[in-house]
């Protein structure tokens, strides 16, 4: 089998510059996991890593060689956190009841939480596959890429109040979120704990939309099925949040929190994008 040094050997006789910096980017996904954007900030910013690649890029560079493959394999046996931000890229953290404490002024922002309800279907990255909810899932958002909102190059953005997932996970040393799963989750209860008029709402909410049967009605509509029950739903959501909004004052953002994402978006979710059709009627049609 290869080693990491023939593999840059052959990797810098092929292409130069380019083939070594690329070879090394993947040493770094193969031995520990980093992903592509992770690892090339890495190579920027190890300045063991850069000194040796300018050595091997440099006149007589072959000997050098050896000292970057030691250098790769040496830092990704670390046992501490790199900062290659690759798990932060994959999703967004889901918060515990433990988190409380860190949601608010000068810590969690509230804006920056949504919820998803029971009987939702969402995707694990770690399970490789969909399930549905058991109970509320409170997670912060993600960005418009993909990741987590509070990413800011390879820092986290509020680093000091990250919450439990974050602090708990060391994919050096084999701990990931899954092993959280026995502990009790944040809830939208927990958040409106002091604010009977949300709790009310929710609670009303949740009867006349649950979380289960907007799952099945975009599910049946997704795979051909009629989408009149869908529309009816996506419809009754317009109305409820409208009326909450104007009545009680609860803006479109905090919505998100306290009813969970909008039909409209767990659709999106199901592969329907809902749209209007020739006669300015709504419709939903498949794919995103
Ligand atoms: S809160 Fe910070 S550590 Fe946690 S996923 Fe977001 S950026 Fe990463």
């Amino acid at each position: 089998m290869a080693t990491l040094l023939d593999k840059l050997c052959a990797a810098h006789r092929q292409a130069g510059a380019m083939g070594l910096e690329a070879a090394s980017i993947q040493a770094l996904g193969d031995l520990r996991g980093v992903d592509a954007a992770g690892a090339a900030a890495l190579l920027a910013a190890q300045a063991e890593l850069g000194q040796w690649l300018a050595a091997a890029l440099g006149p007589g560079g072959d000997n050098s060689l050896a000292g970057l493959a030691a250098a790769l394999e040496d830092l990704a046996r670390r046992p501490a956190c790199l900062g290659c931000a690759t798990c932060c890229r994959v999703s967004s953290p889901t918060l515990y009841a433990e988190d409380l404490a860190l949601v608010g002024e000068g810590g969690l922002p509230r804006q920056a939480l949504y919820a998803l309800r029971p009987g939702e279907r969402v995707y694990s990255a770690r399970l490789g596959r969909h399930f549905a909810l058991d109970g509320d899932l409170i997670k912060l958002r993600e960005a418009a890429g993909g990741g987590c909102l509070f990413l800011e190059g390879s820092r986290c953005g509020l680093y000091a109040h990250r919450p439990l997932q974050c602090r708990h996970l060391e994919c050096w040393a084999g701990r990931h979120a899954g092993q959280l799963e026995g502990r009790p989750r944040l809830s939208r209860r927990d958040l409106f704990a002091q604010d009977p008029t949300a709790l009310a709402l929710l609670g009303e909410y949740d009867l006349r939309l649950p979380g289960e049967e907007l799952a099945q009605v975009f599910q049946e509509a997704a795979q051909g099925g009629d989408p009149a029950p869908a529309l009816a739903l996506l419809e009754l959501d317009h109305r409820l949040r409208a009326g909450i909004a104007a009545r009680y004052g609860y803006p479109p953002q905090e919505q998100d929190l306290l009813l969970g994402r909008p039909a409209w978006v767990v659709a999106r979710a199901h592969g329907l994008t809902l749209a209007l059709d020739g006669q300015g009627r709504p419709c939903l049609s498949a794919g995103q």
